[in-house]
């Protein structure tokens, strides 16, 4: 150990700060609140005038004919399944590193997730393992925007096209992101977003599923209210007190305060990305001449919207595993995160039959990844706070 490193908090050292510092936290200002405020003094709680907004202005953004918001992200995935048609028998390709619900959202419709393994440098989905596993079964393919870096849509719209399948993007964590200069969202079949707290607009929970597809918008908004052909607006219009249920759909219902919150952010968007973008920025300047930490690539054909940032912890270099820096950084009150386990890891999958050594680059992978904390509120010196965390367990382990 270097003479000059301080003692890290996890032995017994003063750690780099009194209060933790959260790995994301959403960002309300008090026109937030007050446009909540307004739906809750209105008529309609639930589905009302502020849904159609929403849906407007995601359409607009996302350069689509159509956008139908939900209750949640997980929700938008499954109902896009619901759209494609998915059903027992039909094989859904997916990556192995994502949040849980990209995979189970095909379960939910009695499909059968096909992992793929993932690019070494950027963790977004393998176009050759892709094609690998590509067969007579497979309907789809749901591409994730790992992080907020676009995936390489060019050549996977060529590879769903040559092979007759449907491309969804899980864009959950890439709202405002571009690739080739077109907004995510515009590119695919369905694109997905979520407003959960972490990503980069809320409406506490919601998601919504963007498309210039008309039959799957109007699948979508069956699917989210029971399968039932008219809502209680168009009865209240046509004075009718009868309708029919013609799809097993859910109460995936948004509520018109959710949405309120949501076009209230939405218009802080290019702000709420503006200021990701600079504190990467900042972490790649930081880390580029620190061994043993690696940030992710970034293609330069893309704008990455930095839901996430990403460093693999590179144990030849410094003697450690990224569990113990993972502690390390935790205790020196940093609110580091490990995004993902491969998903067929999960006690779940492995009981469904999915076993270790499926996707070889993901497992190595997710032995080695930290996400640093990253949102819109932090300042300079909470930033400042994560790399002086991270140099100082680097010099820990560096002889
Ligand atoms: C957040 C997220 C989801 C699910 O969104 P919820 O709104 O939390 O249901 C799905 N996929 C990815 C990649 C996510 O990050």
């Amino acid at each position: 150990m270097a003479k000059s490193a301080e003692k890290l908090a996890l032995y017994g050292g003063v750690p780099v700060r009194g209060n933790l510092l959260p790995y994301g936290r959403q960002n309300l200002v008090d026109e937030d609140i007050s446009s909540v405020e307004n739906v809750l003094r209105s008529d309609w709680l639930t589905t009302g005038p502020r849904v159609g907004e929403l849906e407007k202005n995601l359409a607009e953004l996302a350069e689509t004919e159509f956008a139908v918001a939900v209750s949640s992200g997980t929700a938008a995935l499954h109902s896009a399944m619901f759209a494609l048609g998915i059903g027992p028998g039909d094989q859904v390709i997916v990556p192995a590193i994502t949040f849980t619900a990209t995979a189970n959202a095909i379960i939910y419709q009695g499909g059968t997730p096909v992992f793929v393994d993932v690019d070494r440098d950027t963790l977004l989905i393998d176009l050759e393992d892709v094609q690998r596993k590509l067969n007579a079964k497979t309907r789809a393919i749901v591409s994730v925007d790992y992080a907020g870096q676009p995936c390489q849509y060019e050549a996977l719209i060529k590879i769903a096209q040559r092979h007759r399948v449907a491309l969804i993007a899980d864009s959950c964590h890439a709202m405002g992101s571009l690739y080739k200069g077109s907004s995510v969202g515009s590119l695919v079949d369905m694109s997905i977003f979520s407003f959960h707290p972490v990503k980069h607009i809320t409406s506490g929970e919601g998601g919504a599923v963007v498309t210039s597809n008309s039959n799957y918008a109007s699948m979508i908004r069956l699917f989210r209210n029971h399968g039932i052909t008219s809502d209680h607006h168009d009865r209240l219009r046509q004075g009718a007190h009868s309708y029919q249920m013609v799809e097993l759909g859910y109460n995936y219902r948004i509520t018109d305060f959710q949405c309120a919150l949501a076009n209230s952010q939405l218009n802080r968007l290019p702000e709420f990305v503006q200021r990701r973008r600079e504190i990467a920025a900042y972490y790649d300047k930081c880390l580029a001449s620190l061994n043993g930490v690696n940030p992710l690539s970034v293609s330069l054909d893309v704008v990455h919207s930095y839901h996430l940032y990403v460093v693999r912890i590179d144990s030849s270099v410094l003697c450690t595993d990224r569990d113990t820096v993972f502690r390390e950084l935790r205790a020196e009150n940093i609110g580091v995160n490990v995004n993902y386990m491969p998903v067929y890891l999960h006690p779940y999958y492995r009981d469904l039959g999915y076993e270790k050594g499926l996707c070889p680059v993901a497992e190595e992978a997710y032995e080695m990844i930290i996400s640093l904390p990253l949102f819109y509120g932090m300042s300079e010196s909470d930033a400042s706070d994560v790399i002086h965390a991270v140099k100082k367990v680097v010099q820990h382990h560096t002889k």
